[in-house]
């Protein structure tokens, strides 16, 4: 896992300083990591269970030396984050990838990278320009779509995006495209109109492509912090969200945020981005994350 090296710096060094300043396990130390677990965008949540964990077990092991909490810790990370092995069956079956995300997180430069990789991958990627709301936003999407060589369906600003959605199905079909990857919509601030207009492409998916594989991701800007994680639950209430892309981990201390999103929503962090170049795009692995972060 590239991309790591700010938040290792920040939550690792932060915790290892503290392993080897304590002498003793005491209420500064654990108030001391609370703080260090919370900065590093670990969540609330998850930093209270993992540290009372650690607290447990020190108890019942009779652990005495700090340093010695440093490998229960991570046991209890990586426990905390452990949903299986992802999984990522759009990629071996003819699928639709909805993608999903407010501006400005890196939603449209996603979709291009994930395009470019999976085309690398031999697949035939279609890119539906789904997001009607700003000119803005296709053209951008059809930049990407040129600069990865796959072909983009799109209609002008302010169209139905059920209709771009039913004309780029058509388009899948007749190319025989293994994966259609949809641009929509991410307007939090008007929820009821986005779940309308999900449901909507939702609906002509099911009617005109049953066969066809799905996966709904949300994508959300690491560097936000506890915001992507208010985000990513405002998005579980408006549609079935199948997994998370999260970008910018690069520019952030505050990858902590993948470990809070996976212990706290469940919901899988299928990809993380590491960049702004094309093939700033990694799959994301729990196992790795937590071997990457405490090597
Ligand atoms: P959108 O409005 O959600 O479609 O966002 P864009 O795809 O236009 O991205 C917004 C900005 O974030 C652009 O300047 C991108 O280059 C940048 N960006 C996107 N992903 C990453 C990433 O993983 N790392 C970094 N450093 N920048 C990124």
């Amino acid at each position: 896992v590239a991309g790591l090296t700010k938040t290792r710096e920040n939550i690792v060094s932060g915790m290892d300083s503290i392993f080897s300043g304590f002498s003793a396990i005491d209420e500064d130390f654990y108030e001391e990591l609370e703080e260090t677990l919370i900065m590093g965008d670990m969540g609330i949540q998850t930093t209270m269970s993992v540290l009372e964990e650690l607290k447990k077990a020190v108890k019942e092991q009779h652990i005495k030396d700090p340093s010695q909490c440093r490998q229960v810790l991570i046991d209890s990370i990586r426990k905390k984050m452990d949903l299986g092995e992802n999984a990522y069956e759009f990629e071996h079956r003819k699928s639709v990838v909805l993608v999903i995300g407010v501006n400005g997180v890196g939603k449209t430069t996603s979709i291009g990278k994930l395009a470019d990789q999976l085309k690398s991958d031999g697949k035939r990627v279609i890119l539906a320009a789904a997001d009607t709301f700003r000119a803005a936003a296709i053209e951008q999407l059809s930049e990407w779509a040129d600069r990865a060589g796959v072909d983009l369906i799109a209609q002008k600003e302010g169209s139905d995006p059920a209709a771009v959605i039913y004309d780029a199905i058509a388009a899948a079909k007749s190319r025989n495209a293994d994966v259609l990857i949809c641009d929509t919509a991410g307007r939090l601030h008007n929820k009821k109109n986005l779940m309308e207009e999900l449901k909507k492409i939702n609906r002509i998916i099911d009617k005109e492509y049953p066969e066809a594989y799905r996966e709904t991701l949300v994508v959300l800007d690491g560097t936000t912090g506890q915001n992507a994680l208010v985000q990513a639950r405002q998005f579980m209430e408006a549609a079935p969200i199948t997994g998370i892309i999260l970008t910018k981990l690069d520019g952030t201390a505050k990858g902590g945020i993948a470990v809070a999103i996976q212990s706290e929503l469940g919901i899988p962090v299928k990809y993380v981005g590491v960049g702004e170049k094309i093939d700033d795009l990694q799959k994301f692995s729990s196992g790795d994350f937590v071997n990457a972060l405490f090597q």
